[in-house]
């Protein structure tokens, strides 16, 4: 049996700065909400939130929520509240924790920063269904719950090549949103204002991409875990200068800690690649039982989704397009794999772990034959772990535990 001891992984000391940055962003939407100062758009994780932000909306993502209520394990106990309104329990448990805190008038937030009592109240609901069609059905409660507009971009999938025909489809979808959203913000789109935000979004990404790319080094100095926690800022500030300045200093630490050769894992042996969804409330714990069997999970797609090579403010909108469409989640299975395999190579993966959440199939690729596949073709082992996102009732934690012990196992072995 592997061997077993209680180990954390170590701190980054750039995650107090980060809970700084995330206290003010959602003081900052609160403000607007309770003063009416400027207008709230709700938009989806790979929305249009440039050009939200380039507008003047203050931008909310109802999934950074979501993940919040999984993470602080809420969302087991909501998730049946929506199950009795009729949105069923195998749906996106991102949906239905957050529709379900809303009928039930609770927030996390309201627990983390004193003085936010709700979610902001939305003026327009925007949505991308280059992630999934959950995320506009999400957004059509809302719009009939409170009234206000849902609109958006209804993007193609299973794309292999992203072509010029599929970025003029969604650059020509971008543009017919701004007349909407110029009424709802009472000011015309600046189109200076959007290039400036459109390169924010490109420096953070950037950025952002350094900072999960100093994983290459081994020992890595940062986990899968870690990026969770601190992708936060390119979540809900990217095109802001307030992302970029912040992962400049996160990017200053995990350079020190290689050049000190400190890594995240005490004695890293095994370098593990994550593919799908985090287990929100089951962080620490997952965290703790890949340190203690001196593995780390070092990469993953899920953290690497947002990095946006296609930003350019000098096209703005068919950049955005085209940034929106390279998405790994709207991409075929040649694409997929492809792409996995490069990520393989690039970090040095000793073994990949697919998370089959189950309510998010988009995020779940494991059930096409995909691991047998890459295996195949990469020799890379992997195991394929059953669980959710935030539906605690799907996860098995001693199937799981000992499903990673016997797969760290038989990669030790095979060294
Ligand atoms: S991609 Fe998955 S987790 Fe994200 S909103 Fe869609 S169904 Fe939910």
């Amino acid at each position: 049996m592997a061997e077993e001891r209680k180990a954390a992984r170590k701190k980054i000391e750039t995650t107090d700065r980060m809970n700084r940055v995330m206290a003010d962003y959602f003081h900052d939407l609160n403000e607007a909400a309770t003063t009416g100062t400027r207008k709230i758009a709700w938009c989806t994780s790979v929305g249009p939130a440039e050009l939200l932000r380039a507008m003047d909306f203050a931008v909310y993502f109802p999934e950074n929520h979501s993940a919040m209520l999984g993470a602080t394990r809420m969302s087991t106990d909501l998730i049946p509240v929506a199950n009795a309104i009729g949105y069923s329990p195998d749906i996106c448990s991102y949906l239905t924790a957050d529709i379900g805190a809303y009928l039930k008038g609770i927030t996390p937030l309201s627990r983390a920063f004193q003085g936010i009592e709700s979610v902001p109240k939305p003026d327009v609901l925007v949505f991308n269904t280059n992630q999934c069609r959950d995320v506009q059905d999400w957004f059509a409660w809302y719009s009939r719950e409170l009234g206000v507009p849902s609109i958006g971009v209804s993007s193609p999938k299973n794309v292999t090549e992203v072509t010029d025909a599929h970025i003029d489809d969604v650059a020509l979808q971008i543009e017919a949103l701004i007349p909407t959203l110029e009424t709802i913000a009472g000011k015309k789109l600046s189109m200076d204002r959007l290039r400036e935000t459109v390169d924010l979004s490109r420096e953070c990404t950037e950025l952002w991409k350094q900072v999960l790319e100093t994983a290459t080094s081994a020992p890595a100095p940062l986990t899968f875990f870690d990026g969770t926690v601190h992708m936060g800022p390119a979540v809900v500030l990217r095109g802001t200068q307030v992302a970029v300045d912040h992962y400049k200093v996160l990017l200053a630490e995990l350079q020190q800690r290689i050049r000190e050769g400190v890594g995240a894992v005490e004695d890293e042996r095994i370098r593990i690649y994550w593919e799908g969804m985090p287990v929100w409330g089951r962080l620490r714990q997952h965290s703790e039982m890949f340190s203690a069997l001196k593995a780390n999970v070092l990469a993953s797609t899920y953290c690497s989704s947002w990095i946006f090579p296609a930003f350019d403010g000098k096209d703005p909108i068919r950049s955005m397009a085209k940034a929106y469409l390279e998405l790994f989640i709207v991409r075929s299975d040649i694409y997929k794999e492809n792409y996995l395999q490069g990520m393989l190579e690039k970090f040095r993966i000793d073994g990949i772990i697919y998370h089959d959440a189950k309510t998010c199939p988009y995020n779940s690729n494991s059930r096409y034959g995909m691991p047998q596949r890459l295996e195949r073709i990469s020799g890379v082992p992997s195991l394929v772990i059953s669980g959710d996102l935030n539906d605690l009732r799907c996860v098995s934690d001693e199937q799981t535990k000992t499903n990673v012990e016997a797969f760290i196992e038989q990669i030790q072995e095979g060294k």
